[in-house]
């Protein structure tokens, strides 16, 4: 019982946004089960009439004497029309209000579960990466695609155990006005066999939470699988993968099996257990006084309409807890307290005047790791090209992660024209910046709605001139239908090159302040490079533009080259100035086997 409250306690401020619909739905249900409760208790007197025993009253019920004193006054030749016609007018109330139910209901939890899933799918997109990159990816899709459905359901449960929860109450209280006596003893009896039931169904809540582990180890699974799909074939692993996957479905072909074997013993048990209260009363009834046959066979008409009632209510309780896991997954996700965000400041940002400020900046991915930025002082000047060079792992992506702010510095501060970055509007800083990264996000829509993507109001013809900038123009061009062509999911349809060119246009059609290039051309061939490199030289003038590259080739031009290495800033300069340093960068450019007479031809900027 305490389970069920907590539950109930979690689930009932998701409905705080409709406040008046439980009422309602409460209101609604006791109404209805009281026209039934009307209509079943005038089977009484018609059923006296239909034994031709008519001056028979039958004592005791304050509830049958009611009714009796109710039809007194109609002749018994009225009686066997109007009677049956009340009870039809009761029965068509009863469902009409029942039908109002059921839609507010079914309304009501499809707007709760909508907003659940968009409350996590929002969670999603503000919690911080640092949170982010502790979460398995399969968990989170499984919270996101299966769980929040599974809450809805809870949601749904919950209103339907309400409901239920009042109709039985309606219908014990006339079993009491009918024949309070039996009533206890029903109930005791039915008390019984509902603590018998409790016995079996216990273990539910658990079986609940191991069906949402086993779920999301599969959504693991199938996440990695559809992912690393071209990886699993080049090394020939679709045997071992094959298996974990059988082995992960079968966790929760087991668990759910096992849950729901458990939670279809309930209905078949109270069935059983029930038929044979109802015959057990019925004989000893009849064979001890035949004149309260009308009273009992209402009563007993009654009690066959709450069993089922009981029955569901017992099998919404289970179906609760089997729902637990997932309630406590998805509301565990929503929880603001444990997880960290990227606040947006409040001042407003329109231009980059001077400077991206980097003042003695660390950065731990976690607190254990080694700092990925380590004191790291830099000034980026604005209007200017600043390249970031160093081996693998140095820290260069991290560093322009703490610009776009997908992170906050551990130590030390990132300010913008002097005042610090998190106190800037977020979304106005990030508007300023264009991203072209190693890892291109292609969406699955059109090729124009892709490069639309940096630049949602985009015209027509801003698509097209993007495209031209990106050298991407002449094979759109080539395509079925064009720019409205689909890419497929994830821009399956395209190549390398195609994606990394696509990725500039949209970058070129948002127009930035600031256009940070990390290893933006690495996917093209030599031609395309020098191509695109032109036209980026063009699109870079006067913008802040930030490089990374790995072939330095790429990176001679540029205003200022800043060597990172294990997370620190070891050298700085222009090209002549570092080759003079004989340095990390001399060294790096020497295992590049640069000759002179690159550095002279192949100037241009990145
Ligand atoms: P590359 O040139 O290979 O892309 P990089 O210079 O851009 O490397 P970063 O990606 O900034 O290097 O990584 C710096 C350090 O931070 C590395 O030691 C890396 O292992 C670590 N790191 C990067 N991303 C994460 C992350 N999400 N969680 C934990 N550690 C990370």
């Amino acid at each position: 019982m305490k389970k069920d409250i907590a539950l109930c306690r979690q689930l009932l401020p998701l409905l705080k946004l409709y406040p008046w619909a439980i009422p309602v739905i409460v209101v609604l249900g006791m109404l209805g089960s009281i026209f039934e409760g009307l209509g079943i208790s005038l089977f009484v007197p018609v059923l006296q009439g239909l034994m031709q025993d008519s001056a028979a009253t039958p004592g005791g019920s304050a509830l049958i004497q009611w009714i009796f004193q109710l039809v007194d006054d109609i002749s018994p030749q009225d009686r066997l029309w109007m009677l049956p016609a009340l009870i039809l007018l009761c029965i068509l109330v009863k469902n009409l209000l029942s039908y109002t139910n059921g839609v507010l209901s079914a309304w009501l939890k499809c707007r709760v579960s909508h907003q659940l899933r968009s409350r996590v799918f929002h969670q999603l997109l503000t919690v911080s990466h640092s949170y982010l990159g502790t979460q398995d990816s399969g968990k989170l899709m499984n919270t996101l695609g299966g769980e929040t459905w599974r809450t809805g359901e809870a949601i749904a449960t919950l209103i339907s155990l309400i409901t239920t929860f009042c109709t039985t109450v309606v219908y014990t209280a006339i079993l009491l006005l009918i024949s309070p006596k039996l009533a206890v003893l029903i109930g005791v009896v039915m008390g019984t066999i509902s603590l018998a039931i409790r016995r079996v169904t216990r273990r539910i809540d658990h079986l609940g939470k191991r069906v949402v582990e086993s779920n999301a180890n599969l959504g693991l699974r199938m996440y990695e699988g559809l992912v690393g799909m071209k990886t699993i074939r080049a090394f020939g692993q679709e045997p071992y993968e094959q298996q974990q996957f059988d082995r992960s479905s079968q966790q929760v072909q087991r668990s759910l099996l096992h849950l729901d074997m458990l939670s279809t013993t309930v209905s078949p048990l109270y069935e059983v257990f029930s038929a044979l209260l109802v015959l057990t009363i019925l004989v000893i009834a009849v064979q001890n006084d035949r004149t309260v046959l009308p009273t009992l066979l209402t009563f007993l008409f009654m009690l066959y309409r709450l069993q089922p009632q009981m029955q569901l209510f017992d099998s919404y309780r289970t179906k609760l807890q089997s729902l637990a896991g997932s309630v406590e997954d998805v509301l565990g996700f929503l929880d603001c307290q444990d997880k960290t965000y990227i606040h947006s400041g409040t001042q407003p940002f329109h231009a980059l005047q001077q400077s991206i400020d980097l003042k003695s900046v660390s950065f731990h991915y976690a607190d254990d790791q080694d700092p990925a930025l380590d004191q790291v002082s830099l000034t980026i000047p604005a209007g200017k090209i600043t390249a970031l060079v160093g081996p693998s792992g140095a820290g260069k992506s991290t560093l322009i992660h703490l610009v776009c702010r997908f992170y906050d510095p551990s130590k030390g501060e990132v300010q913008v024209d002097g005042r610090s970055l998190p106190s800037l509007d977020l979304v106005q800083w990030r508007q300023h910046i264009a991203i072209v990264s190693q890892d291109i996000h292609v969406f699955n829509t059109t090729i124009a709605g892709n490069i639309a993507y940096g630049q949602m109001e985009a015209s027509r013809d801003d698509i097209i001139a993007a495209a031209q900038q990106a050298h991407i123009h002449d094979f759109i061009q080539t395509l079925p239908q064009g720019y409205d062509t689909s890419v497929g999911d994830r821009g399956t349809r395209l190549s390398g090159g195609q994606r990394q060119r696509l990725a500039l246009a949209r970058a070129i059609v948002r127009n930035p302040d600031i256009l940070i290039l990390d290893e933006a051309t690495n996917a093209l061939d030599s031609i395309s490079e020098h191509l695109i490199q032109e036209a980026l030289d063009l699109f870079s003038r006067d913008r802040t533009v930030i490089v990374i590259a790995h072939r330095l080739s790429t990176v001679y031009s540029a205003d200022q080259i800043v060597v990172l290495h294990q997370g620190q800033v070891v050298e700085q300069g222009n090209v002549q100035q570092l080759l003079q340093q004989n340095g990390l960068f001399s060294q790096m450019y020497q295992l590049q086997t640069v000759t002179p007479d690159h550095l002279t031809s192949n100037s241009s900027l990145v």
